[in-house]
């Protein structure tokens, strides 16, 4: 069953914030730091949820923090720990935290069924086409043909850049193991990864990754607004 509006928790420390407008609408899953030193994700949910973050029509889940003992650590894992994008679809009954997490994440996904699910990465590699794997900035999809929202995102992206170093590219990579392909794999839902160039500010970097989840969310039929904070 869908989760009511409000703050959930699907281990102790990993919040589902869930958002309902008023206007029905499909919905969207944005996630981030499952790899904990990619952090501009993160503080771009948290400045959104500051900012009095809501949908315009349907449902959004935001969870700003997939992976907390990774992020303290700014760390792809938890120190000792497993890649949580590698866990997926989980097991409830593993020893490991991650397959646990992993699990719960996933039956998340199935309850909502969300018409897009954005995972926020970052890369060490600034996206060069002629190198592979490199990805910052692209938006990445993993089953073709891309779905339409990738292209028209890149496009507005492009179309309002400062700088044309930050320019956006769609990138086709399928990881089958990745927690986004299993989550498309099982739901049919929409499924990206974004990534922006560990090479920039954090600064530019969070105001990167919080345009595209903006234009994404617009793109997908849930929008952004945003209220002012209430604190
Ligand atoms: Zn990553």
């Amino acid at each position: 069953m869908p989760l009511a509006p409000g703050h959930h928790f699907i281990a102790p420390n990993v919040v589902v914030h869930v958002f309902e407008a008023d206007r029905p609408g499909p919905t969207a899953l944005v996630q981030a730091a499952i790899h904990g030193d990619e952090i501009a994700g993160a503080h771009a949910l948290f400045e959104m949820l500051e900012a009095g973050l809501t949908p315009r029509c349907g449902r959004l889940l935001v969870v700003p923090i997939m992976n907390h003992p990774a992020f303290r650590a700014r760390t792809r894992t938890a120190p000792g720990g497993l890649d949580l994008n590698r866990c997926f679809p989980g097991d409830a009954g593993a020893h490991e935290r991650e397959y646990r997490l992993a699990r719960r994440f996933m039956d998340l996904v199935l309850d909502e069924r969300p018409a897009l699910v954005a995972t926020l990465h970052e890369s060490q590699k600034r996206y060069d086409p002629a190198v592979t794997p490199s990805f910052g900035q692209t938006i990445v999809y993993g089953v073709e043909p891309a779905p339409p929202i990738v292209e028209a995102t890149v496009a507005r992206l492009n179309d309002e850049l400062a700088d044309p170093e930050e320019t956006w590219a769609p990138l086709y990579y399928p990881v089958a193991t990745s927690s986004t392909e299993v989550i498309v794999e099982a739901t049919g839902c929409i499924g990206l990864c974004i990534e922006t160039w560990m090479g920039f500010d954090l600064e530019r970097r969070v105001a990167m990754q919080r345009r595209v989840v903006e234009l994404l969310l617009e793109d997908v039929g849930v929008g952004a607004d945003y209220r002012g904070s209430s604190l």
